[in-house]
């Protein structure tokens, strides 16, 4: 693959910016890995490569606010190579990564560690989230700003909940002062203590320890109440309660600085699969599959506007840790390859939410809670918007195109997914960051 900067002419797309509400039939240049024009019938000037897009939609690169990137520490399961190579095979250009690596991604060392890592192994953007606390361990303040200095695009323990409010009012009055996003791993520790599945009939079945709704409603109770005064950019990853979508409805109907994301798991899978498979692991999520009703109200909440990123939680581990018994076995599944069908299946196939919306919550709500919309030194604007002179981030999907999701199609370093088998509709079929094509769908 060809890693310079080409000139790409990508001609009768239906070009989807949400950035500027544009869904509209055109031609899209690509220069030195800048947008150089938008516009019907540009001319091929010094286009190396022309690109039929009719029938396809090309949007700002896609952005993955929620990954766990594995290196240092278990490259085994996930590398930053290897990660970034699964992001862009499912359309991601960038992707934000989670801190709770070995060592924590908890000081300016590591940040810096990271981004270095990405531009000389990596195939996308990669954007370090770091800890909040040192060694997530939620007893001693990081130095955020520090962090922040170095390129955090925000802050979260990701992996653990900062479990004291005590240290959570810190952490929200330090992070916005960086001003730089706080995102929450809303586990309260005591509640779901021993669980493993969600705590309602089907645990009680199984004989497995069970996870409560209220786990996860408490904490984001409270940070909403801690947060209220502060103003923070609070964002709550990965919510799995129906509950929890109302306390996030009335948090932002009442002004507050209050972001939700969810998963594609979350929305198209139940915990009755964990008895419907007979304890296969790759069922086991942290947090863990809820119930129809659950599903049903988040749904809502990605329809009314409260939910309004959709993330991964890409969650690679070794084949070991998932073949033992339900118990002992690690939480999460990979998603970046994945992530678009799914969401595709989950929202717009059944009229939850249409393509525009879908583009907007997988790249410019993402962008804006990290700040990478911010223009950058060279551009007229940020990622998350597809604008001349700004950087040349760009997907291209074809939206009926029907694939089985295949063991191979999981090009990461794990294959952990309970979808391998699934029938969805709609792929990235060209994936480009900063002009460079990192994804070609043969
Ligand atoms: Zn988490």
């Amino acid at each position: 693959m060809n890693h310079h900067a080409q000139s790409l002419l990508i001609t009768g797309a239906r070009l989807i910016d949400p950035a500027t509400g544009t869904d509209t039939k055109t031609d899209i240049a690509l220069e030195g890995g800048v947008v150089a024009a938008i516009g019907h019938g540009l001319p091929r000037g010094p286009a190396q490569r022309v690109i039929d897009a009719r029938g396809r939609i090309v949007t700002p690169g896609l952005i993955d606010p929620h990954v766990h990137l594995r290196e240092p520490g278990n490259e085994r399961a996930e590398t930053i190579a290897s990660g970034t190579a699964a992001a862009v095979s499912g359309g991601f250009t960038s992707l934000c990564c989670m801190p709770n690596t070995t060592p924590t991604l908890d000081n300016e060392v590591m940040v810096r560690f990271v981004y270095e890592r990405a531009r000389t192994t990596g195939a996308c953007r990669v954007f370090p989230v770091a800890a909040a606390t040192k060694g997530r361990h939620g007893v001693e303040l990081a130095e955020l700003e520090l962090m922040a200095r170095a390129g955090a695009v925000g802050f979260s323990d990701d992996g653990d909940c900062v479990a004291s409010a005590q240290m959570m009012q810190r952490v929200l009055v330090t992070a916005k002062a960086t001003g730089r996003c706080f995102m929450q791993h809303c586990q309260d520790h005591e509640l779901s203590r021993g669980g493993v599945m969600h705590a309602g009939e089907v645990s009680a079945r199984l004989g497995l320890g069970g996870w409560p709704r209220a786990a996860e409603e408490v904490i984001i109770d409270r940070d909403v109440r801690l947060n209220a005064g502060v103003g923070c950019a609070y964002h709550v990853q990965h919510m799995s309660s129906g509950g929890s979508v109302e306390i996030i409805r009335r948090a932002r109907a009442a002004g507050l600085a209050v972001t939700a994301e969810v998963t594609p798991h979350h929305l198209l899978l139940t915990c009755d699969a964990i008895e419907r498979s007979g304890y296969d692991t790759g069922y086991k999520m942290n947090p863990p599959l809820r119930e129809a009703g659950d599903v049903a109200l988040l749904l809502e909440g990605v329809a009314d506007g409260t939910i309004t990123v959709l993330g991964t939680d890409h969650a690679p581990h070794t084949s070991e840790s998932k073949l033992v018994p339900f118990d002992a076995a690690t939480f999460g599944i990979v998603g970046l390859e994945t992530a678009l069908a799914l969401y595709v299946k989950a929202l717009v196939e059944p009229g939850v939410i249409g393509w525009p919306r879908l583009i907007a919550m997988m790249s410019t709500e993402p962008a804006a809670l990290c700040g990478l919309d911010k223009a950058t030194e060279g551009f007229t604007c940020g990622l998350g918007r597809l604008a001349v002179g700004g950087p040349a981030d760009v997907t291209m999907i074809d939206p009926e195109l029907a694939w089985t999701i295949g063991a191979d199609d999981l090009v990461g370093q794990s294959g952990n997914s309970p979808f391998v088998g699934t029938t969805v509709r709609g792929r990235a079929v060209l994936t480009v960051v900063g002009g460079v094509v990192r994804h070609e769908l043969a």
